[in-house]
């Protein structure tokens, strides 16, 4: 269905690529960013730029955001010149970015209002899946709008599945990234017992990617970690950002997760040491400097 008009709020390492391969998919395309320059090469590609998110959202059917944080996202929708001052009733906001489930409940029953649908469609896949449109989408919201939106999630991804109600999606990213405090954690702790017992770490995962300790963070962040260099990606403070999420829904649930609190205290560690705008694989640092220590 490429007849739906898109706008596109948020052209980071996530939404530029995202966009990207919506334009590739044929569709109608309106971008904004709040810091300038961003939109060169979709423009180049065809799309149009918006001076506001709410002149995006007027020029459009179906408006995506993929910001940073909860705030952001309250921001881009229901700021001075944010999507509501622009959207028609009958546009549909899909929400990319990982925020709270709760928040995102509350912004769906405040667009609903005016008239306007919220689905949320938080991804998984990394800045390679944004770029290659091989993104996991876990999406929240009612029947009817998810099957609108469908087109344009499939243009971005190879898995959309929807979960259930509103925010639904966020509570399924929210796993997502408490499974990964393990595996990342999981992989520095195996290559620093490597490098330690004299191994060559490359041979170790190359010995191990066809076996059970296979994962996606050893086939594409081990070699960062063996380098002990941590390039984006996705960046630790986002990370941390969507831990602190997972910890709020298991304290609501009066839920122990002791993985995920061990994460928090390192990434909040490596924060405090400057590297939070690292990939979220620099937590191996926190596990190398056992290599010294
Ligand atoms: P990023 O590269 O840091 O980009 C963040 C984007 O959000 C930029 O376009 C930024 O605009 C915009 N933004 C932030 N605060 C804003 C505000 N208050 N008002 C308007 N725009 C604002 O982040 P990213 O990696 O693309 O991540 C975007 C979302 O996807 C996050 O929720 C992240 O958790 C999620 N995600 C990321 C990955 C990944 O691997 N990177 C994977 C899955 C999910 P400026 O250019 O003006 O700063």
């Amino acid at each position: 269905m490429t007849d739906q008009r898109v706008g596109f709020c948020g052209l980071g390492t996530m939404g530029a690529a995202m966009a990207a391969n919506l334009r590739r998919s044929g569709f109608s395309l309106t971008v904004w960013n709040r810091t300038p320059g961003r939109a060169a090469d979709l423009v180049a590609a065809g799309a149009s730029e918006a001076a506001t998110p709410g002149a995006a959202a007027a020029a459009s059917d179906v408006v995506v955001v993929c910001v940073s944080d909860t705030p952001d996202v309250e921001a881009v929708l229901f700021g001075p010149d944010g999507v509501t001052v622009g959207a028609a009733a009958g546009t549909l906001i899909i929400d990319c970015s990982t925020i709270s489930p709760s928040a995102t409940r509350d912004y769906a029953a405040r667009l609903a209002t005016g008239g306007v649908a919220m689905i949320d469609a938080p991804v998984s896949g990394g800045s390679e899946g944004a770029v290659k449109a091989t993104l996991s989408i876990m999406v929240g919201g009612d029947a009817d709008d998810v099957e609108r939106a469908r087109p344009i999630l499939s243009a971005m991804g190879t898995s959309v599945t929807h979960m259930g109600p509103i925010g639904s999606g966020q509570a399924t990213k929210a796993v997502n990234q408490v499974i990964l405090c393990g595996a990342y954690l999981g992989v520095a702790e195996g290559l620093v017992l490597a490098m330690r017992a004299g191994l060559d770490p490359e041979r170790v995962v190359a010995a191990l990617s066809g076996g059970a300790a296979q994962s996606w963070v050893l086939a594409n962040r081990s070699g960062r970690m063996i380098a002990d260099e941590y390039p984006l990606g996705f960046k630790l403070a986002l990370h941390l950002k969507d831990v602190h999420i997972a910890l709020g829904m298991a304290e609501d649930l009066d839920l122990a997760l002791p993985v995920t609190a061990l994460a928090a205290r390192f990434e909040e560690q490596l924060m405090a040491e400057g590297h939070g705008d690292e990939d979220v694989s620099s937590l191996a640092r926190a596990i190398r400097s056992g290599i010294e220590g």
